[in-house]
């Protein structure tokens, strides 16, 4: 038997309470979370959880500590078990993976993966690309993984189908269990990537309304959906002629992006399709941030996790919804 099996053993519960402390106050002052009121005083510990700090408040005479309306309130596991968890969201592990290395229930890790995803999509609601654009598409096999909505099985209509088969030629769909990705990289770094229901003109136009900036200059492939699309300076290279670059005119950066996600997205083992765009938008939040280590993604997600306004938002899903570019674009185009 090892010494130790968990690393977050090794983590002093004191310094954690710190280092939430501050990052929760970091931008305001301490105030009550219930009336906002800035008159409260120290009100000891608790003894079930030591190095949280309680606080008074005086103008609803309730009391608080750091964790209250956050992601992290009212969990009973303690805060080097989500500090470690974060950390491995970010290294891209699989929340069957972040259980084993935590040492909790496989539930219990994934709905925090959930949260905390949900956390980090707050911070790539509103991202536009402009400048130079590079966009290219695949087609991602993604069917009905998981449980009903009730729990138990899912009735798939159909027999079920390996993972391993080969897919179907031609185009995808989201019928067909195999809806598009659309990758749009701007040169200058940032990227956006979303999850369509198909690859058509219209669809492709409302995605490209919503990721890049009009009169932005744009290089695609010579797919026919591109060619159609309005409102950029758009040229494109073609594949089935062998022209992979024309001097500025190429999409390598659009092409590697997905050399990326598609080993990101294998780790989890099949996805269900209702969850691909959560899945898409994290990784575009870890390669919005490559710059950045992955604690220092971490303590972003933490720092998000532990503003009571995006917490309330993140377990009821409203990020993921507002990336979930399936019906956004259906509706759009109904
Ligand atoms: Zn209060």
């Amino acid at each position: 038997m090892p010494i130790l099996s968990y690393l977050h053993q090794l983590f002093n519960v004191d310094t954690c309470h710190v280092y939430i402390h501050t990052l929760r106050w970091k931008d305001r002052s301490l105030q009550c979370p219930r009336c906002q009121s800035q008159d409260v005083d120290p009100w000891g510990n608790y003894h079930y959880r030591p190095g949280c700090k309680r606080y008074w408040c005086h103008g609803c005479k309730r009391t608080f500590n750091d964790l209250t309306n956050t992601l992290l309130h009212q969990s009973k596991r303690s805060l080097p078990h989500w500090i470690l968890a974060t950390f491995l969201l970010c290294l891209s592990c699989s929340s069957r993976r972040i259980a084993r290395e935590l040492g909790v229930h496989i539930r219990t890790s994934y709905r925090w993966c959930w949260w905390l995803r949900n956390a980090a999509l707050s911070y790539e609601m509103h991202r536009q690309l402009e400048g130079t654009v590079e966009a290219d598409d695949l087609y991602h096999t993604a069917g009905n993984k998981g449980q009903a909505p009730q729990g138990g099985k899912k009735t798939l209509g159909r027999r079920a189908r390996g993972r391993r088969k080969k897919r179907e030629p031609g185009r995808g769909h989201y019928d067909k269990d195999q809806p598009a990705i659309i990758a749009w990289g701007s040169r200058q770094g940032s990227v956006v990537i979303q999850a369509t229901r198909d690859f058509t003109v219209k669809t492709v136009q409302k995605a490209a309304d919503l990721a890049v900036q009009t009169g932005s200059r744009l290089y695609t492939d010579s797919a026919s959906s591109y060619r159609a699309v309005t409102g950029y300076v758009h040229e494109y290279v073609n594949h089935t002629k062998k022209e992979y670059a024309r001097g500025e005119v190429h999409e390598n950066r659009a092409e590697c992006l997905f050399s990326l996600l598609k080993p990101y997205l294998r780790v989890f083992r099949g996805i269900s399709k209702c969850n691909l765009p959560g899945y898409v938008g994290f990784f575009q939040f870890l390669r919005n941030f490559r710059q950045q280590n992955a604690f220092e993604q971490a303590e972003l997600i933490l720092r998000a996790a532990l503003d009571p306004s995006i917490a309330g938002r993140a377990k009821k899903g409203e990020f993921v919804t507002c990336f979930d570019h399936f019906d956004l674009l259906q509706t759009a185009i109904n």
